[in-house]
């Protein structure tokens, strides 16, 4: 491994595109060598090739979760399942799903991107985990740049860092005080 210094201990780095592109837009040669490139990115950059993928905009197609075991992945998280089948399932080409939880009601999802836009409290993550039964599967989704810059207002400001971080804090002890075990996707997946 290049973690020479286990920054990375205890994570798993998957893939989400070479630059966030949509993959359904792409024809399928081109989609085929960006997740080549993605993949040979990380190991050039890691020491290892990503198991886990979640196309970008959650936007995957059967063609494209198709050529996932060829490239090297065993698990894909881009589909949406509602609370009670929020687990980890087989597709029909031998990989694994874990699905990420759309509250057929509301519509809400485990995406903390509202959350991060101030459309959503922080707290309102926690009804939905406690929705999804107790041997299922909680992904909280999140994009690492987001405490750092908001979408509609650009660089954060120190405050607002803090705020977001605060947020996210207080969220993440509340999913541990619920009895959440947190782990790498493929971990929740082998552990299934
Ligand atoms: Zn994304």
């Amino acid at each position: 491994m290049k973690d020479s210094r286990g920054c990375l201990d205890g994570f798993e780095v998957g893939a989400h595109g070479y630059s966030h592109e949509d993959f359904t837009l792409l024809d399928i040669e081109t989609a085929e060598g960006l997740l080549k490139q993605t993949s040979d990115t990380i190991r050039d950059l890691l020491g290892t090739r990503p198991r886990s993928i979640r196309f970008p905009y959650m936007k995957a197609t059967p063609e494209l979760l198709g050529m996932l075991p060829g490239l090297g992945f065993s698990v894909d998280s881009s589909l949406y399942s509602p609370a009670e089948s929020c687990r980890p399932y087989p597709l029909p080409n031998g990989i694994s799903e874990l699905p990420v939880l759309r509250d057929p009601g509301s519509g809400r999802t485990s995406y903390l991107w509202p959350a991060h836009e101030g459309k959503r409290d922080y707290g309102s993550f926690i009804s939905l985990a406690e929705s999804v039964p107790d041997d299922g599967t909680f992904v909280l989704c999140d994009h690492s740049w987001h405490i750092c810059e908001s979408r509609m207002n650009g660089i954060r400001t120190e405050e607002d860092i803090g705020k977001t971080v605060r947020g996210l804090r207080e969220l993440l002890e509340s999913l541990l005080d619920l009895g959440c075990q947190p782990m790498a996707v493929s971990d929740a997946v082998s552990i299934h």
